[in-house]
């Protein structure tokens, strides 16, 4: 007889394939209600083929696991120091430095310090744990039509991992979707969306040389695999604009993207314009990359409501400020 206590991770252990596939996931965040409809949990994974200068999870950046370290909680004590196997950390003025060269992102530091000064920023999990854990929260989805997004990082980057959380959603009916610059090989593409049920893509710039600039890659292939995911997958898509003051804010960027849209893909496409906000700044001082220099404040309130009008003038139908 069923056993009617099973727990709802049982209920979907159906042994699919590749479930024992290990990636690198940096965050977990449950009741998410701005990455697709209804109420989510959003899995954030590590490795993004781009590094926008603006990038709001920097962490998220590099595929393996990275320490974030707070100087201002650091009290010099050393005990960090003599648990790095690596022999990564010394000490400079009283505070711990380490040499992200050989840092393997092992954790042993963040779990000696005394203060808390040292956390890490992703972990190794199976796709049957993130989907255990996704899976928790089954009951919300449902009611809401919510499900389980990918985000990062890009979700291509961890693609077989990704890839293998996707189908163990399908094969339990919550919906899925994706955050993805679009960047990836279209066989690698088209392999993984088979197990997706909603894209949101973003567009960074239209200038190809400009896109190359701000996130080190060029734009040309982002937007031919969008127009491709729409006229020959036919999945549904959001576009998602960040708005960068003094980057791509300028309205011959914001007219060119509102062009691509209406003309290559569909005027009733739906297109979020998100405003920057400073969260990633922190993080950016945390992860000790000083390389990284973003001069940028949050945009205007009234510009956001300007940039809406002017893309609903090219014709879109259906533009969103925010998330
Ligand atoms: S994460 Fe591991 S390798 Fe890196 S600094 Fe800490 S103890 Fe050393
Ligand atoms: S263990 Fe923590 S408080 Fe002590 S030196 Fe290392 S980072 Fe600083």
């Amino acid at each position: 007889m069923k056993n009617m206590n099973n727990t709802t991770e049982e209920k979907y252990n159906t042994g699919s394939n590749n479930e024992d596939l290990k990636g690198v996931v940096f965050n977990i965040q449950r009741y998410s209600i701005h990455d697709g409809p209804g109420i989510r949990t959003t899995i954030f994974l590590k490795g993004c083929p781009l590094s926008c200068l603006w990038c709001q999870n920097p962490e998220s950046q590099s595929l393996k696991p990275e320490i974030f370290y707070n100087a201002e909680k650091c009290i010099g004590c050393g005990r960090c120091i003599a648990v790095c196997p690596e022999k990564a950390i010394t000490m400079h003025d009283g505070k711990a430095v380490t040499d992200r060269r050989i840092c393997t992102g092992c954790g042993a530091c963040t779990e000696e310090c005394p203060e808390d000064a040292r956390e890490l920023a992703g972990k190794y999990m199976t796709a049957r744990e993130v989907f255990n854990e996704a899976v928790k929260d089954d009951i919300f989805y449902k009611r809401s039509g919510g499900g389980i997004t990918l985000s990062g990082g890009d979700p291509f980057a961890q693609s077989d991992f990704s890839t293998a959380i996707l189908k163990l959603c399908r094969e339990a009916k919550i919906h899925t979707a994706i955050e993805t610059c679009g960047y990836a090989s279209w066989k690698i593409l088209e392999k993984m969306l088979i197990y997706v049920d909603l894209l949101l893509y973003d567009l960074k710039h239209m200038d190809s040389g400009k896109h190359k600039e701000l996130t080190g890659v060029p734009n040309d292939i982002i937007l031919d695999n969008v127009k491709k995911i729409w006229h020959i997958l036919h999945i549904p898509l959001f576009i998602r604009i960040p708005v960068i003051p003094g980057y791509n804010d300028s309205l011959q960027n914001i007219e060119a993207s509102a062009d691509f849209i209406a003309k290559e893909l569909d005027p009733s496409v739906q297109t979020n314009i998100l405003p920057y906000h400073r969260l990633g700044e922190s993080k950016i001082v945390q992860l000790e990359r000083p390389e990284i220099k973003l001069a940028a404040s949050p945009p205007d309130e009234h510009y956001m409501l300007y940039l809406k009008e002017i893309m609903e003038a090219r014709g879109l139908q259906n533009v969103v400020i925010g998330g």
